[in-house]
């Protein structure tokens, strides 16, 4: 299989960007999880599945028939360009409705195993035209590429992750409200760090950035020491 680079860690911590800047220079694929998440997170709720008492087994059902493909980004997009049945799905999965959408879904050990083969089939020549992979997520380092070549883990403090959400949101021209992000930052952090199934951990073997304090230039440099060392 291919050289992997995993990097995990929590929204808003800047492993996005990382990841785009990384792969761009490696000319890595990347391998989005969290899109991965949120796709199912969105077919999930379009179904009506997100009920208070989820069917864990329509839910695996659910994954087991989507298409998911990925292609590369467009020119004016910092993400990577997503396909669900062939529909590009790439802006609609952005919002923190359909982060939490996903990390409602992401509890279940059946959607997470169904998920695991398109992931690692990503780290094959069959699945992945470049030289090598670059993971982003929350259960990379831990659970999918256990055998990784590199694994980072990005830690912020939910504020400064706050802080960067909102201006994202505002220069989008859009509206955002610091207390109420947040708010959902602090939610879905518990939740994907508390569940059973593959809870969103630093693997034993990956260093671990605090990025609250410095910008995405000094991560990425920190971690581009470790990948030429
Ligand atoms: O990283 P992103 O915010 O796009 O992830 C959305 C959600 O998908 C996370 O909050 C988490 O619940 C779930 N996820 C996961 N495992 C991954 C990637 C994402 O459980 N490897």
């Amino acid at each position: 299989s291919l050289p992997v680079i995993t990097i995990d860690g929590s929204s808003g911590a800047g492993k996005g960007t990382l990841t785009a800047r990384l792969a761009k220079l490696l000319d890595y694929q990347i391998l989005d999880s969290g899109a991965v998440y949120r796709i199912v997170g969105l077919a999930a709720h379009q179904a009506g599945l997100l009920t208070d008492n989820i069917d864990e087994t329509a839910l695996a059902d659910l994954t087991q028939s989507l298409k998911i493909e990925f292609a590369a980004a467009k020119a004016d997009s910092e993400h990577v360009t997503v396909l669900v049945n062939a529909n590009d799905v790439s802006e609609v999965i952005r919002t923190e409705e359909v982060g939490n959408f996903a990390s409602k879904v992401a509890v279940f050990p059946k959607v997470r195993q169904a998920l695991l083969e398109l992931q690692k089939n990503m780290a094959t020549s069959q699945g992945n035209p470049k030289k090598g992979l670059i993971a982003d997520g929350r259960d990379m380092g831990t659970v999918v590429f256990p055998d990784a070549t590199l694994k980072v883990y990005l830690v912020a403090s939910s504020e400064a992750r706050a802080a960067r959400r909102v201006s994202q949101l505002t220069h989008a021209g859009k509206q955002a409200d610091f207390d109420e992000i947040l708010a959902q930052i602090i939610a879905r952090d518990e939740r994907d760090s508390t569940r059973s199934a593959s809870p969103a951990k630093a693997a034993d073997d990956a260093i671990v950035i605090d990025s609250s304090a410095i910008d995405a230039e000094q991560v990425f440099n920190q971690v581009w020491q470790l990948c030429v060392e």
